[in-house]
């Protein structure tokens, strides 16, 4: 293996996907390729060998690259057991607490039920890096197309648990709109007012508001914070009715975002 570190790659793919490829020398490592043909162009733009494919849940705009990639490269495909049936190229299955190494760091699987039942995370406590799919974004979460908020609640708690200083790669690039909501639920919050000035820049200089950190999404992160009086303030509000507990607080928060027009 060789002894250079690992860096992080944002390819940018469809109108707001990043594909992110991780690459120590000449070796690389692709997580969800939704489109084969960006990342292909990236390892022959640098000579790099792919070494591996991780994928973290089913959908088309994270697994259609994978036949165009397995064409070229005879590598693993890792990606979540209880989704196996969906992602016909997986050559490897992975359940919660399972182990791997990306290119020599040592990576742990989540199980995070919510955006779909099997979705995964990779998560290295080594390289404190967290590649979390459509589960956490930037102020914001994945849609519940398959789990319940119960699940969601759980899975994000999971996440926000993660030690500070874990670096958050995203799959999409929805921080602004993700923020113009956050900033309806608590328009006081300081961090929150802070992180959306640092996304206009980062922006309007066209780079990727990502990777984020967990222990800035916690303070900013409406999806993370429904045990914060102000957020369960504004989500009773919008609801019309008492909320009961946290996951309630949650879901309504949800429910609140996806007719949110900001
Ligand atoms: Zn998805």
């Amino acid at each position: 293996m060789s002894t250079a570190t690992i860096q992080v790659h944002a390819l940018p793919a469809f109108s707001d996907n990043y594909l992110w490829t991780l690459t120590r020398g000449q070796d690389a490592v692709v997580v969800d390729p939704g489109d084969g043909a960006v990342v292909q162009a990236f390892l022959d733009a640098r000579q790099l060998r792919l070494r591996a494919i991780l994928i973290t849940h089913h959908h088309p705009d994270h697994i259609g690259g994978l036949s165009l990639l397995r064409e070229r490269w005879e590598v693993p495909v890792y990606g979540p057991a209880a989704e196996a049936a969906r992602i016909k190229l997986l050559t490897q299955t992975l359940e919660d607490g399972a182990g791997l190494d990306v290119l020599g760091e040592r990576y742990e699987v989540l199980a995070l039920p919510g955006h779909t039942l099997g979705h995964i995370a990779y998560y290295s406590a080594q390289g404190r890096r967290l590649f979390c799919g459509d589960t956490l974004f930037s102020a914001g979460c994945g849609r519940l197309f398959e789990g319940t908020p119960q699940q969601m609640h759980a899975s994000l708690s999971r996440l926000g648990a993660l030690p500070g200083d874990t670096a958050v790669y995203c799959t999409h690039e929805y921080t602004q709109s993700n923020l113009r909501f956050a900033l309806a639920v608590e328009p006081d919050n300081a961090a929150l007012q802070a992180r959306n000035a640092e996304v206009a820049r980062l922006r309007e200089a066209g780079q990727p508001s990502l990777p984020s950190r967990i222990d800035a999404e916690c303070q900013f992160n409406p999806f993370l914070r429904s045990a914060v009086p102000a957020v369960r303030a504004a989500a009773t509000a919008q609801a019309g009715e008492a909320l009961d507990d946290e996951v309630a607080v949650f879901a309504a928060l949800r429910r609140w975002k996806d007719v949110f027009r900001g």
